[in-house]
């Protein structure tokens, strides 16, 4: 196991425990989340050694990661995920301004949402370390991905990115700053970089506490919330050009909560709370329960 004894966004060394949660997907422990006194930024300290992440990621209700369909509630989940491939896709048009570009998907999974780019003609490329999901990226949409960045990093199409985006990936990250830094060498000037995550502010998260499903420990390093996120990118060059909801989180995430909680499914107990999340959100603009964040290279 390793500690974090140095906040990655501020450098303070004053830490204390925040918060226990268990790891209800895989491996049925207890891990720990640390706060940052100055900044009050929180992380899971002590986490496994950066060579065992990968074992607590093999569970067959990962579903971010495969393609099943069973059961009504995974229905939903791809139903709604085709809704947001293409806004995702519309929020980059309107960013970058351009109708075709060059475009990284960061944590790309099976490539869903480069598929999306790339036939709305769109030059896109993956970085995915699951080895199953790059495979399904490759022969089910023709995706070039690799394995790595630093794999990617050898390649020359690897630069002059228009955009660049991380969905639910920057959270699993181990070298978060030095990964934002080589994600940004390969992104063009005036370039955009869009990245989701979980929002420890939202109201969902303050509701189910240790049992929030966006804790997700020890696969979750990192745990943002609006501030820290915006200072880890300013700090780095970008600059924050809008913030935007996810909605259907708070509903998903709930659901998962609910269940962590109480034992059992309880889809009307979690609709009700991902309604509240959202209505208390909409009214400050930075309390959902995910966020997507639009930063300019600068
Ligand atoms: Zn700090």
């Amino acid at each position: 196991m390793k500690e974090i004894n140095t906040c990655l966004i501020c450098g303070s060394t004053k830490i204390e425990p925040f918060l226990v949660c268990k790891d209800y997907t895989v491996s049925q422990k207890d891990f720990r989340i640390q706060r940052c006194v100055d900044c009050n930024f929180k992380f899971t300290s002590p986490r496994p050694e950066d060579a065992d992440l990968g074992k607590y990621y093999k569970a067959e209700d990962y579903i971010s990661h495969s393609d099943t369909k069973k059961g009504l509630v995974n229905k939903l989940y791809h139903g709604v995920r085709s809704y947001t491939l293409i806004k995702k896709l519309q929020l980059v048009i309107q960013h970058t301004k351009l109708k075709s570009g060059k475009i990284l998907d960061y944590g790309a999974g099976t490539g869903a949402f480069l598929n999306t780019c790339k036939t709305n003609k769109w030059d896109a490329l993956g970085i995915e370390p699951d080895e199953t999901a790059r495979k399904v990226m490759n022969d089910k949409f023709g995706i070039t991905s690799f394995p790595s960045l630093e794999e990617a990093r050898q390649n020359t199409s690897f630069s002059g990115f228009d955009a660049i985006t991380a969905w639910h990936v920057l959270e699993h990250v181990p070298d978060l700053k030095e990964t934002i830094t080589s994600l940004k060498w390969a992104l063009k000037d005036k370039g955009i970089f869009i990245v989701a995550v979980p929002n420890l502010e939202s109201y969902d998260a303050k509701h189910y506490r240790q049992f929030w499903a966006a804790y997700d420990l020890p696969r979750h390093l990192w745990h943002f919330e609006p501030k820290a996120i915006t200072k880890l990118f300013s700090d780095n060059g970008f600059k924050l050009e809008k913030t935007l909801p996810m909605v259907f989180d708070a509903f998903y995430v709930s659901m998962l909560s609910e269940k962590y909680k109480t034992g059992g499914t309880n889809l009307i107990k979690a609709f009700m709370r991902g309604l509240i999340s959202n209505i208390k959100a909409n009214k400050t603009g930075k309390e959902f329960s995910s966020q997507i964040y639009v930063f300019r290279k600068m």
